[in-house]
């Protein structure tokens, strides 16, 4: 990134640039998933910030002293009344950078806007300014001066403990979508609760008791539907969705059973205890 830039060794702290992670991936043939995570990295060891995206407006600063102006202005008489706009609306910018909007600008100059960014990008090469037109495209942000390669300290302690925590919750998703295992105790585990008990309603431990027990099942759907057609007589669809346990062909199985033994029966179209 510091060739990319065109830092030197030792230069750059605290200067901002464009990052066109496009650009920088396909200039230096790097996967972009693979560089916007090592942004992270660089920035959690506070190398860099990087900000996805930020407005910051238009700013200058003049790079030479008031005399240095003054000559520049007696030696470039073009210049004059463009250079005295500036110095009305932003004297302050000898020493620090200041924001500009070069609409503001255009009007107290009586130029248009294009002309104005010109003149700023011309006195920029001149060296008498620096201009930094406005931006909203992400900036990395050098926090540090450019230091050798051997120099970087990464720390290597939080990238193993952040894969080995990745790790940990990738298994627990591929256990969650393949394993029998109650869907509770694999979500508890992504959060690292180890020790939850089984919940008892999931699809996994509904499956479970079923294998366990298909009499108990048989029962309990038995004793729903007991319950629910003693209060009144009930159509076939109207029973089936009101039967809380087993699956619809569980519950359809349990109701021919019962037909078939007497125990219920129908009147019309409905059903009814016998
Ligand atoms: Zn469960």
């Amino acid at each position: 990134m510091a060739n990319y830039y065109q830092l030197a060794y030792g230069a750059g702290g605290g200067l901002s640039f464009d990052l066109n992670i496009g650009d920088f991936c396909s200039h230096f043939k790097l996967d972009s998933v693979k560089t916007l995570n090592s942004l992270k990295f660089l920035e959690l060891d506070e190398y860099l910030a990087f900000n996805e995206s930020v407005f910051l407006p238009s700013r200058l600063k003049f790079m030479v002293m008031n005399e240095q102006l003054y000559n520049f202005q007696i030696q470039n008489q073009g210049w004059d009344p463009f250079i005295k706009a500036l110095l009305r609306s932003y004297g302050g910018a000898f020493e620090n950078y200041v924001n500009i909007r070069e609409f503001d600008l255009a009007k107290r100059a009586n130029l248009n806007v294009q002309q104005v960014i010109e003149g700023l990008k011309q006195l920029n090469e001149f060296k008498i300014l620096n201009y930094e037109q406005q931006t909203d495209t992400p900036q990395v942000t050098w926090l540090k001066p450019r230091q050798d390669a051997k120099a970087l300290y990464i720390n290597k302690k939080v990238i193993d403990e952040r894969k080995a925590n990745y790790r940990i919750k990738m298994e627990a998703v591929f256990s969650y979508a393949e394993q029998k295992t109650c869907r509770s105790i694999l979500l508890l585990a992504y959060f690292n609760e180890m020790k939850a008990p089984k919940c008892g309603v999931c699809d996994v431990c509904l499956e479970e008791k079923r294998q366990k027990n298909p009499a108990q099942l048989f029962d309990t759907i038995t004793n729903e539907i007991f319950q629910l057609l003693t209060k009144e007589a009930l159509s076939t669809g109207s029973l089936v969705s009101g039967i809380f346990t087993g699956t619809e062909k569980e519950k359809i199985e349990t109701i021919r059973i019962l037909l078939d033994s007497g125990k219920i029966k129908f009147t019309g179209d409905k059903l009814n205890l016998k």
